[in-house]
């Protein structure tokens, strides 16, 4: 390659044209089919990618180069937008959301402060905004873009430490540190929720032992009895409640904590509340769905996560915060970055609200999705997803051979694939089977977790692609191969 970088001189932009479009084509090419993955195994995919070294004496230059990434890599990749893939909360990518990825990377705005992001600065704060309305937030709330719903969780658990050390405990923990009695300090969440409150926990410092895990109802959904028994005991036995975090739309099930329940619970307390709705938060956008997701606008922080639900590229994530105070616990200045007298000028540096420096542009892809579909498009994408889980749990109800969980809430189902002459473990091989199969010789990803000790199997519905046929089809294919 001529040129190092895209800059003014035409032959510059011409390059930049030139690789744009080959891997364009290139792409549009390796999807061959609607399968979600080729097949290869772990072995294979080793053989496939082995070489002496990736670091040559000599460079091979671009053409020879991009000819190995459309031998190795174009094909063996994962297809997450193919109506074949169901297993995880990660899916396709809108295509207006990749047009705004190609301008992200190729302009490299960084969102630490201004002047390494001027417009884009204002688009994240714009569509912030956006977002804390869209939530049932004031003006006084306020958020921030994260690489993940972890790092919002993450982000939230800092800020309600905080609050709770400076306003009930009247300890600052930005100068000292933890409070002398820091192992007291408890945090509420169900016992399936997502495992990043441990490991923040663990992060900050306050260890697995300060995450009280409380038991979910036969709906899977937080125990509120149980949470307030918990509380009560733990106050009793001299411990300090400081955090209750609701999950909107658990991992596996997309189950709904109650919102409103744990709001009471957590103001009778004194507690801040969190709802973590990484995989939820897309409900809000469904115009007959919406009440089930009652309650974000009593929530003293929220997870919003973009690449799940939403269906853009990764990363893509918010944390919003009813009190934009509060954010001020991640606030630190620097001479060569986020001086004060920026802010006084009016040149806004996102950094004072992040746990990252150096951050992605990734507001531009939900500014410009919410624009290209507007509510009406949302309302539609998210429906489907729903009911094609309504349907499916519908279809599993059914038929004898399967046993499904819980009625879903919002786009995954989980189940097994049930043969009466075999014992509980034997099944458990069998769907473990069922799933491998699907994987290396049809194509077809689905997931699979263990609930009540036995391997049952998900199915993610949010491609906007997949229709009842589809779900049939694959009932038929599972029991194929269950018999085989
Ligand atoms: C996926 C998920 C997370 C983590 O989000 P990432 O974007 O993967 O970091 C947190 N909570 C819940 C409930 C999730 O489903």
């Amino acid at each position: 390659m001529k040129n190092y970088v895209l800059s003014n001189t035409r032959d510059s932009k011409k390059e930049y044209k030139k690789v744009i479009n080959q891997t364009c084509s290139a792409i549009v090419k390796s999807i061959n089919s609607e399968k979600s993955y080729a097949g290869p195994t772990p072995q294979e995919l080793k053989e496939i990618v082995k070489q002496e070294t990736i670091l040559p004496e000599n460079g091979l230059g671009y053409e020879k180069t991009f000819e190995k990434i459309k031998d190795k890599v174009l094909p063996n990749l994962l297809r997450p937008s193919s109506s074949d893939y169901m297993a995880h909360l990660h899916g396709a990518s809108l295509l207006e959301t990749l047009s705004s990825e190609l301008i992200i990377s190729t302009f490299n705005q960084s969102m630490d402060s201004w002047d390494q992001s001027p417009v884009a600065t204002e688009i994240e704060v714009e569509t912030i905004n956006e977002l804390c309305k869209l939530y049932g937030y004031d003006s006084l709330a306020d958020g921030v873009f994260t690489s993940g719903g972890s790092q919002s969780n993450q982000t939230a658990i800092i800020l309600a430490r905080d609050w709770f050390c400076n306003e009930v405990l009247n300890h600052d923990v930005k100068k000292f540190g933890l409070p002398a009695n820091f192992s007291k300090l408890k945090m509420y969440t169900s016992e399936i929720s997502h495992f990043s409150m441990e490991k923040s926990a663990h992060i900050l410092g306050m260890g697995y032992e300060s995450v009280v895990k409380v038991p979910v109802d036969s709906k899977m959904k937080m125990d509120i009895a149980a949470l307030k028994d918990l509380i009560q005991k733990d106050k009793d036995a001299g411990n300090i409640p400081y955090l209750i975090v609701g999950t909107v739309g658990t991992t596996d099930f997309g189950s709904i904590d109650d919102l409103v329940e744990l709001s009471k619970v957590a103001s009778e307390n004194n507690m801040w509340l969190h709802a973590d709705a990484a995989y939820g938060s897309g409900v809000i956008l469904s115009d007959k769905y919406k009440n089930r997701v009652a309650g974000f606008e009593l929530c003293d922080s929220i997870t919003v996560d973009f690449h799940k639900m939403f269906l853009m590229p990764i990363s893509c994530s918010a944390v919003l915060v009813k009190d934009a105070k509060d954010f001020e616990a991640l606030t630190i200045h620097a001479d060569y970055l986020n001086r004060t007298e920026d802010e006084e000028d009016g040149y806004t540096n996102l950094v004072d609200k992040s746990l990252q420096t150096t951050r992605r542009f990734d507001a531009l892809k939900v500014w410009t999705s919410f624009q290209v579909r507007g509510k009406d498009g949302w309302a539609k994408l998210i429906n489907t997803s729903m009911e094609n889980a309504q349907y499916l749990y519908k279809k599993l109800c059914e038929d004898e051979n399967y046993d499904v969980i819980t009625e879903p809430e919002i786009s995954s189902v989980v189940f097994r694939y049930v043969d009466k002459s075999l014992s509980d473990e034997e099944n458990d091989t069998l769907n473990k089977k069922i799933r491998r199969t699907l994987i290396h010789q049809c194509g077809t990803i689905i997931g699979q977790t263990v609930s009540d000790g036995k391997v049952y199997l998900k199915f993610t519905l949010l491609n906007p692609l997949i229709t009842s046929d589809k779900l049939g089809e694959l009932l038929a294919l599972i029991k194929i191969l269950a018999k085989m």
